[in-house]
């Protein structure tokens, strides 16, 4: 029987984005460890023992996905349409309906993989994240994400002192040929509509679940020569 599977929140945290990416794969799973031989994911390390926990769900349910997050409504659309707890997919696209844009991030790398890539900003010792969206047709910007107002610890664990500082300045995120212009694709992993209840329960309204995700990240594709970058971004939000 086929099976996929995702990694379950609060258990091995998933450190590894790589492996919330492996939610398409058959595999075996025993006890933490898992098998993956059959797995086509080719971010997906050799078959071995892997920090990440997993729960088995009908092959059918992937086809759902969360709903889109309140604040990016309108600013992205989703690859499916079906609503569950799955991890969401969703094309960025501005309200006048271009696809392209400059993704705008605090400006800091580091290096994962060997390539550098966005990472969390330090200005005078306050650490911030933040991506927006600009279009190259109207000229809008959108804010993609914000830790200090998004996901979970944006959210249930807000800081009304850190979130009120002055964002930092955002630069273009180039391509290595130097392109600023971009498609890409957004996604979102949830922690479940149940975990935030027990969790956050009383002091949220229960149906805003989906904007207490765990996990955002966006692959990029660059508009002039094709490159591909898979998680560009990548940040777990608690
Ligand atoms: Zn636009
Ligand atoms: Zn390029």
């Amino acid at each position: 029987m086929r099976h996929l599977f995702r990694p379950m929140p609060g258990f091995f945290s998933s450190r590894s984005p790589r492996g919330r990416e492996a939610s398409r794969c058959a595999a075996d799973v025993q006890s933490g460890i898992f098998t993956s031989t059959l797995c086509p994911d080719p971010w997906l390390p050799v078959p071995g023992r892997h920090l990440w926990a997993v729960r088995i769900v009908p092959a059918e349910r992937n086809e759902q996905m969360m709903p889109v997050p309140s604040h990016l409504r309108g600013l992205v659309v989703p690859l499916e349409s079906a609503i569950d707890e799955g991890a969401l997919s969703a094309t960025v696209r501005c309200l006048c309906g271009e696809t392209r844009f400059e993704l705008l991030y605090p400006g800091q790398t580091h290096e994962h993989a060997g390539e550098k890539i966005p990472c969390t900003a330090e200005v005078e010792g306050h650490f911030f994240f933040v991506l927006k969206s600009r279009c190259p047709g109207c000229a809008r910007e959108h804010l993609l994400f914000d830790a200090d107002f998004h996901g979970w610890n944006g959210l249930v664990c807000h800081d009304p002192a850190k979130a009120a500082l002055a964002r930092p300045q955002l630069v273009a995120w180039l391509c290595q040929c130097g392109e600023a212009r971009h498609t890409g694709v957004v996604r979102i992993q949830t922690e479940g509509r149940e975990e935030f209840i027990s969790e956050a329960g009383g002091r949220f309204d229960a149906d805003r679940w989906p904007d207490a995700f765990g996990w955002f990240s966006m692959d990029l594709t660059c508009a002039r020569c094709g490159r591909e970058s898979r998680e560009l971004v990548s940040y777990e939000t608690m």
